[in-house]
């Protein structure tokens, strides 16, 4: 049986998209790829609010936010963590000999503006990375709050992780002042994995030329030299099947309309959380709450392993708490192609588990 999918990432691949990916291919130096780049590119742009150059890469997520820490930083960056994604970055950083310090947030809380502040008033900085929705914890940064402390320091390269929001939550790229906004196809885009996306400024490739050792697949300048020069083509193979994919997904999206779009995805995070908060209770601080995914505190002590199984033979899956949360959290995704009806049928089917199986043990 298949298992509708409620996790953040791999989403749900509603079966039009997935047909769109079986056309026949087409050569990567063929005008029809460019013309395919750049239909696709014209549309993102639309989605991520931005006149920066859309890069594309065949990819996950984390391939174009390893290349960010890479060109972008030639003094030293500071990393925001507000969990495992904020972590991941610092350890990019590192394996790459960057020069980089993380700022922690406590488990479940958001970056503050005031933390922000007190790096960047040290003038030891030259790149700030940001994760707008943790994915492990269900929080959710307010970027405009944030933004508001980084407009001031225009010397700084801003790259901000969106891979499990973009899509699913409003983030206006330029109006934001952000330099890299990056985010993956399988989360709330709705796609397979394998194709990531950012937007990336002038002033952040400006930064690269400065820099000596950015690596080659995921060297940003690359990218753009060729996109420009070749009328949105890339130095590699791209992945020609999920591109056929993202441009059809995102004519759904301008069907649907963006801010019917997030409307749609307010109303099932409130819904997610007012069943959790009847029956448990929310992991992350209540004023930074994502609105793509809910991490739900375990306070019943159920078996979130046996829960899960059995919502399996139901045709469900959520998951899990991440890392060291794995059964004191467990985590229901609300984002890409669901809508209140499936989120109803899977909270009523979690019901049905929680009166019979559940009882506290
Ligand atoms: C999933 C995720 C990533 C990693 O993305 P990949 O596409 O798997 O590389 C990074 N950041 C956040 C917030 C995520 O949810």
């Amino acid at each position: 049986m298949h298992r509708k999918l409620f996790i953040p990432g791999p989403t749900e691949v509603s079966p039009d998209v997935l047909e769109a990916m079986s056309q026949p291919l087409i050569g990567h130096r063929s005008s029809q790829a460019s013309e395919l780049g750049e239909r696709i590119s014209r549309k993102l742009a639309q989605l991520m609010e931005t006149e920066n150059l859309i890069v594309l890469s065949t990819s996950s997520g984390s391939g174009l936010m390893e290349g960010a820490v890479r060109c972008f930083t030639a003094k030293r960056a500071a990393v925001f963590s507000i969990g495992a994604f904020g972590e991941r970055w610092y350890k990019m950083c590192r394996a790459n000999g960057i020069a980089a310090d993380i700022i922690r947030s406590p488990e479940g809380q958001a970056t503050t503006p005031a933390q922000i502040e007190e790096a960047l008033g040290t003038g030891s900085y030259d790149v700030i990375t940001v994760t707008h929705n943790e994915t492990a914890t269900g929080v959710a940064n307010n970027l405009a709050a944030l933004a508001a402390v980084w407009s001031r320091y225009p010397d700084v390269v801003v790259c901000v992780d969106a891979v499990s929001s973009l899509g699913g939550d409003r983030i206006p790229c330029d109006e934001l002042g952000i330099d890299c906004l990056i985010t993956s196809s399988q989360k709330c885009i709705g796609l397979p994995p394998g194709l990531a996306v950012a937007a990336v400024s002038q002033k952040a490739l400006e930064r690269a030329e400065t820099v000596p050792n950015r690596g080659l697949y995921f060297d940003y300048l690359e990218l753009a030299r060729f996109i420009r020069e070749r009328g949105y083509q890339y130095p590699a193979t791209p992945n020609i099947s999920l591109y056929y994919a993202l441009d059809h997904a995102l004519d759904r999206m301008l069907e649907e309309g963006f801010s019917a779009r997030y409307a749609r995805h307010a109303a099932m995070a409130e819904r997610v959380r007012d069943w959790a908060r009847e029956r448990f209770a929310l992991f992350a601080d209540p004023e930074h709450l994502s609105q793509t995914v809910t991490c739900i505190a375990n306070t019943r002590g159920i078996d979130v392993g046996a829960m899960n199984r059995w919502l399996g033979t139901q045709g469900f899956q959520i998951s899990d708490g991440y890392g060291a949360l794995k059964g004191k959290t467990f985590r229901i995704a609300h984002m890409g192609w669901m809508d209140l009806e499936d989120i109803d049928e899977l909270l009523a089917t979690i019901d049905r588990w929680l009166d019979t199986e559940g009882v506290e043990a």
